[in-house]
C-alpha cells in the first residue's frame, strides 16, 4: 500500500481559537481511516482543512505526488477530494435527481453521468421512484444516500465523510456502514469521520482520535477495538 492522501502538522484556527493543532495524518489508497474524538475536538476542522475550506495557519496537504496545501477548494475537488458535509446538506427544493447532477459539475463526460446516477437508482430503488420530487420529501436516511451518491458523482478518489450516520433510524444507520464498506471493497479509499465509535471501528482499517485539536492515539482499528479503556479515556465509551 501506498499513502493517497498525507496530511502534515495541520493547524487552523477560528480567531483566536485554534481548533486543529499540528495534525499529521496518513490514508493509505484502499483503506477506510476512521477520525474518532468528542464533540469539538475538531474533526470537522480536519475534513474542511483537508478541502481547503477552511484556511491553514500552518501544515501540508499531499495528494498522492501533488502538493494541495495552497490549492483552492475546486481544484481539490477536481484531484479527488470529495466530502460528504455534516448535516448531508442536500439541496431539499431541487429534486432528487437534481442533487444527483450538481455533483457531476465539473464533468463533461455526459452519457457515463447519466448511468451512474442510473446505477444509484438501481442500487437505492427509493430514490430511483422519486427523482423528480423535492429532495425535502426524502426521509433523513434517504436523504443521506442523496448527498452520498452525489459524492459518488463527483468521481472521488478519497470520500470524506463527515458523520453520515448522525440523527438516521437504525435501519439507515446499517444502510450506511453497509454502502461504506461497499463503496470500499470497489476500491474507494475513505475518511470517515464518525461518533458512532463502534460501528466506525468494525468497518474501518486504522483510527485517528483527536482530543482538543490534536492526535490522541492513533493506529489500526484492531489494536483500539481491544483496547476499551484507552477508548473510554478519550472518547466516554461508544
Ligand atoms: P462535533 O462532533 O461537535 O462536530 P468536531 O470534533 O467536529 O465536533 P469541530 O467542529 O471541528 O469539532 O470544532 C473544533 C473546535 O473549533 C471547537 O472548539 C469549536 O467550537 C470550534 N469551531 C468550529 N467551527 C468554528 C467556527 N466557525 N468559528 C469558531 N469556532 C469554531
Amino acid at each position: 500500500m501506498s499513502a493517497i492522501l498525507s496530511v502534515s502538522d495541520l493547524t487552523v484556527a477560528y480567531g483566536g481559537v485554534t481548533a486543529l493543532d499540528g495534525v499529521s495524518l496518513t490514508v493509505e489508497e484502499g483503506e477506510i481511516v476512521t477520525v474518532l474524538g468528542a464533540n469539538g475536538a475538531g474533526k470537522t476542522t480536519l475534513l474542511l482543512g483537508i478541502m481547503g475550506a477552511v484556511p491553514a495557519a500552518r501544515g501540508r496537504i499531499q495528494f498522492r505526488d501533488t502538493d494541495l496545501s495552497r490549492a483552492r477548494p475546486h481544484t481539490r475537488l477536481a484531484s479527488g477530494l470529495v466530502l460528504v458535509p455534516e448535516g448531508r446538506q442536500v439541496l431539499v427544493s431541487l429534486t432528487v435527481e437534481e442533487n444527483l447532477l450538481l455533483g457531476a459539475h465539473l464533468r463533461r463526460d455526459r452519457a457515463a453521468v447519466r448511468s451512474e446516477i442510473d446505477a444509484i437508482y438501481e442500487r437505492f430503488p427509493n430514490l430511483g421512484q422519486r427523482r423528480h420530487v423535492a429532495a425535502a420529501t426524502l426521509s433523513g436516511g434517504e436523504q443521506q444516500m442523496v448527498a452520498i451518491g452525489r459524492a459518488m458523482v463527483a468521481r472521488p478518489q478519497v470520500l470524506m465523510l463527515d458523520e453520515p450516520s448522525l440523527g438516521l433510524s437504525p435501519l439507515f444507520v446499517s444502510k450506511v456502514f453497509e454502502l461504506i464498506q461497499e463503496m470500499n471493497r470497489g476500491g474507494l479509499t475513505i475518511v470517515l469521520v464518525e461518533q458512532n465509535t463502534g460501528k466506525a471501528l468494525s468497518v474501518a482499517h486504522s483510527a485517528t482520535v483527536l482530543e482538543l485539536g490534536k492526535v490522541a492515539v492513533a493506529g489500526p482499528c484492531e489494536a483500539l477495538r481491544n483496547d476499551r479503556r484507552l477508548l473510554d479515556a478519550y472518547l466516554g465509551g461508544g
